[in-house]
């Protein structure tokens, strides 16, 4: 047994200190990006916030509506093949990135859909909930060798060598996060996890000295979460609970006493596993958990929202580009974030 010492941070443990600034106006700041893909070979170009791949969130109405305002979407697993086909072939899906498990079945509808439709997907996720398994690692180097120019993310992790190991073994962006989720039980069930912020940091170091990209995944819960991921080096931030409960997320709306909700789950919450596998695997822990939250209306406003936070925070550190947002970035660390006299919205 071994204790790191090291103070690792979350969040909510620091703040952005602002800076001097020449920039007039938030609507002066461009949070768009360019990447060029370490393997694939491809580019990209757009805002590099990402819908999770989870029901509710990774949906092709999501992908729709985020797409207009040059925002990606990783589809959930479990749209079947032809929605795909009709899908791909129909819609501007730039920025939407097609995601599988390590499942048999998942492979084979990816295969198939290659076979039907050879060039449409330009950019897989391969999503698997503990990054660390030697399998995952032979799934990684099998997908690269069978698809050299797609672009691949991969994860999840949340330590320099394992993304460093991944990154060498055909991976373009290396998604992090283990726990922070918010429907992730990991934590509580099996106590393994890290801080994000720390773990943003110590895997953007590890990506960025060999060509690699990082998605920060899990533990935003506001605009201001996702401007540190982005200062604290995360090319990409993938978000799930905050883009859940919108009209784009293709689930029944339940109506009670007059007011609306939805359901979110977790992936792997009994929820996820009774309604996509007919129930839960005896031998594995459900890790996900499910809430009931309050329907809110049309995603549009909820990105904008999210989108101009992100631009602020850049303004008052004065960062005219995403891009030199973490250039411009000291956090502070503190003991209390917000003023709660009336609540914490
Ligand atoms: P959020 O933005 O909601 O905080 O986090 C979204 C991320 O939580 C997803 O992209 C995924 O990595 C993770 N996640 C989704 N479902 C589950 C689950 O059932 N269990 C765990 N451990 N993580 C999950």
């Amino acid at each position: 047994m071994r204790i790191e010492e090291d103070v690792k941070l979350d969040f909510k443990d620091v703040l952005i200190r602002p800076k001097r600034s020449t920039l007039g106006s938030r609507k002066d700041v461009d949070i768009s990006r360019e990447f060029a893909f370490k393997w694939s070979g491809k580019s990209f170009k757009g805002v590099p916030i990402i819908a999770a791949n989870m029901d509710g969130v990774g949906t092709m109405e999501m992908a729709k509506t985020l797409g207009k305002n040059k925002v990606g979407v990783a589809l959930h697993k479990h749209y079947p093949l032809d929605d795909l086909l009709a899908f791909y072939k129909k819609d501007d899906t730039s920025l939407v990135w097609y995601s599988i498990g390590m499942a048999k079945d998942d492979e084979k509808k990816l295969d198939e859909f290659i076979k039907k439709n050879p060039k449409s997907i330009d950019k897989i996720c391969l999503d698997v909930a503990n990054g660390y398994s030697e399998h995952f690692l032979d799934f990684v180097k099998r997908t690269r060798d069978k698809l050299p120019d797609i672009t691949i993310m991969a994860g999840n992790v949340v330590t320099g060598e394992m993304v460093e190991e991944l990154i060498l073994s055909g991976v373009d962006v290396v998604k992090v996060g283990i726990g922070p989720g918010s429907v992730c039980t990991t934590r509580k069930m099996t106590g393994v996890g890290y801080p994000q912020l720390s773990a943003i940091i110590e895997c953007a170091d590890a990506a960025h000295g060999l060509g690699g990209l990082i998605c920060a995944d899990g533990g935003c819960t506001s605009p201001g979460d996702v401007a540190k991921a982005f200062g604290a080096g995360s090319d990409f931030v993938m978000l799930g609970g905050m883009l859940a409960g919108h009209t784009q997320s293709e689930q029944e709306i339940i109506e009670e006493d007059g007011k609306h909700y939805l359901m979110f789950y977790g992936m792997s919450s009994d929820t996820a596993m009774n309604k996509h596998k007919g129930g839960v695997a005896e031998y594995r822990a459900s890790e996900g958990k499910t809430v009931r939250i309050p329907y809110r209306g049309d995603v549009e406003a909820t990105l904008q929202d999210i989108l101009g936070g992100v631009r602020s925070t850049c303004t008052y550190v004065g960062a005219k580009k995403l891009k030199e947002l973490s250039k411009r970035t000291s956090f502070v660390r503190v003991t209390q974030q917000l003023n709660s006299v009336f609540g914490h919205e």
